[in-house]
């Protein structure tokens, strides 16, 4: 609102060229708040610039804002933010419209600074680094099989289920550090809404029953998908069946 005000002043004919500078420079000054950012589409960007990422930015090739999330479901829960990682790249931090509307301030600071920078802290680090980078390698696997002349086969026998496990488990294994930071030890921690709350805590459930599914039924942990993925895509595929009704009675 106060961006306005200066916008107003310098539309004044009487307006000085020193107030004119007065006022640009007061502009200049003036922090674009959440709200400024969450009421108008072309602020989001210069609000996300201006805030302190601390020194984990320099490995994030990229902070930018899009409308949409080109992946959203329509009956699915909304992507408001992401990390995205490539093999040879820095990886690129998106923040989508989504995060703007129906979160406060804290959420959205809660999500940016506690959730999606342990991602980029999982991706630094030797031990987390191999599981935040096979699932694309798993996508390209399904693709892959839904190309080939066996799709019809494949299809049926389990294969692309099976992958689509590995996914979820390795999913799991870095969602769950980075939700729980949210509402335990983040620095937004107490500051997010209990509504935001609840929904992690239901989050952090879904994702620990499976987890427990799949190590209750076939004794496999995210660790074991990083270790040898071909030997533990085979073990899912046997008990893809097991392990559905698992997940089902968790649930
Ligand atoms: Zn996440």
């Amino acid at each position: 609102m106060q961006l306005m005000t200066c916008f107003a002043d310098r539309k004044r004919n009487t307006t000085s060229a020193h107030q004119l500078q007065q006022n640009t420079t007061i502009l200049m000054a003036q922090p674009i708040t959440f709200d400024h950012a969450q009421a108008r589409q072309e602020l989001r960007q210069a609000y996300i610039d201006s805030l302190d990422l601390g020194p984990m930015r320099m490995n994030i090739a990229s902070v930018v804002y899009f409308p949409y999330c080109d992946e959203d479901f329509l009956f699915d829960s909304k992507t408001a933010m992401e990390v995205l990682f490539h093999d040879a790249e820095l990886p690129r931090l998106n923040i989508y419209g989504n995060a703007f509307e129906d979160w406060k301030e804290a959420d959205f600071l809660s999500s940016l600074i506690d959730h999606e920078l342990t991602h980029v802290q999982q991706w630094i680090s030797p031990e987390t680094r191999n599981a935040v980078l096979l699932p694309t390698r798993l996508i390209k696997r399904i693709n892959d099989c839904r190309e080939s002349r066996n799709w019809t086969r494949r299809r049926l026998d389990g294969t692309v289920r099976s992958y689509q496990l590995a996914i979820s488990l390795l999913e799991a294994a870095m969602e769950i550090p980075a939700y729980t930071h949210q509402i335990t030890d983040g620095v937004y921690a107490k500051k997010v809404s209990n509504y935001r709350v609840e929904e992690i805590r239901y989050i952090l459930s879904k994702y620990s029953a499976l987890t427990e599914a799949v190590r209750s039924t076939t004794g496999l942990t995210p660790e074991s998908i990083v270790d040898d993925t071909d030997s533990a895509c085979r073990i899912l595929k046997l008990n893809v069946k097991t392990i559905d009704h698992a997940i089902r009675g968790e649930y």
